[in-house]
């Protein structure tokens, strides 16, 4: 068959990807279509990819185009607050006992479907990750208001699934069983009246309610994409030190430090590598392809126009070119056609909200 060749264009909220696409398609190297299932998988080893980051930043792009400044009562503070996409931290309160794919199943997927009956938690990205101490927490980012004090009560809930509060209880009280007993480890961030506070919330309300979350909302988009950078696309690999062995505390067997992977060597818990996914994002952000054309006369004079901008950083790839500008200057820069080829995309994905978005 005969080959037919031109050129075409991908438009993201980030940027324009200019490409050759040839029909019927001919694949260079790396960019297979139909890799095999184990390479789609986004937990590699428990190391984040290239590809993950790339898909998790595209993700967040149309996260905020989504997400418009918004105005909630909030009950814990008794006024207005103003919130965009507020960053939630999910943490177990007590050690981890358990595989990192079962407090997934038992724990967060449960805590997923009541926040999205609850305060219509629709949109969001997560991530999965080992503290220090070899528990596993998660971090959130959604477009719902949500009261810091019904976030903790509802996690807490799901945790207790599998138990996590009780043992909580335990180990507190097991603590504090001649008294308040003070935590010289956990004072620099901690002082010691107000470990002593917290000792005297939890004798009264029996430690049922772990300070197990943090909720806070990033004000501004910069802010949001370093919070993005520093805590959901990095690897944080807390290595522990050569010939260091404990159980496990999942199934009693010897943990080993293979390479830098600390896990147990009959059922492959690990406390510095979380195993199963490693992040993921609701339905409604999944295969973000983004505004497709053809280049004719018209979208070439537009591209012309942006290469010659000043401000618009152009990037040369072995099999494509990127124009980093954001679709929503395309219309000031003179581009109402590329712009609506994104605005089309847009009104076909996401039909409900097609008027909040663009503007
Ligand atoms: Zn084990």
């Amino acid at each position: 068959m005969d080959k037919i060749s031109y050129t075409s264009l991908n438009i993201n909220p980030s940027g324009i990807a200019i490409y050759k696409t040839v029909e019927p398609p001919y694949y260079p190297d790396a960019e297979q279509p139909d890799r095999p299932k184990q390479f789609q998988d986004n937990s590699n080893h428990g190391i984040l990819g290239s590809l993950s980051r790339k898909k998790m930043f595209r993700t967040l792009d149309y996260l905020l185009l989504l997400s418009p400044n918004k105005r909630a009562w909030c009950r814990s503070l008794k006024r207005y607050v103003r919130y965009r996409c507020p960053f939630v931290t999910l943490d177990l309160p007590s050690a981890q006992v358990h595989s990192d794919q079962v407090i997934k199943k038992r724990v967060f997927q449960p805590f997923l479907k009541l926040a999205h009956r609850r305060w219509s938690v629709n949109d969001f990205i997560w991530r999965a990750e080992k503290q220090e101490n070899g528990n596993l927490h998660f971090h959130m980012i959604i477009n719902v208001f949500i009261d810091q004090n019904e976030l903790r009560n509802i996690w807490n809930r799901c945790l207790q699934n599998l138990g996590y509060v009780t043992r909580y209880r335990d180990n507190q009280l097991l603590w504090h069983r001649k008294g308040f007993t003070y935590r010289p480890e956990l004072a620099p961030r901690w002082p010691r009246e107000k470990q002593y506070n917290a000792y005297l919330k939890g004798m009264r309300t029996e430690w049922d309610n772990p300070n197990s979350t943090d909720i806070h909302d990033v004000k501004n988009i910069r802010n949001l994409k370093a919070y993005v950078t520093k805590y959901l696309s990095k690897n944080k690999i807390f290595s522990r030190p050569a010939g260091f062995t404990e159980k496990c505390p999942v199934c009693g067997g010897v943990m080993r430090n293979s390479e830098s992977d600390f896990c147990c060597a009959s059922c492959d818990f690990s406390k510095t590598h979380v195993r199963g996914r490693l992040w993921g994002r609701s339905a409604s952000l999944m295969d973000l392809k983004g505004g497709f054309g053809v280049v004719d006369t018209q979208l070439e004079n537009e591209l012309d126009k942006l290469k010659s901008s000043p401000d618009i950083h152009v990037v040369y790839e072995d099999h494509y070119v990127f124009f980093c500008v954001p679709v929503t200057r395309l219309k000031a820069l003179g581009c109402p056609h590329l712009s609506s080829i994104f605005e089309d995309y847009i009104r076909k994905k996401f039909p409900e909200r097609y008027l909040s978005v663009i503007t």
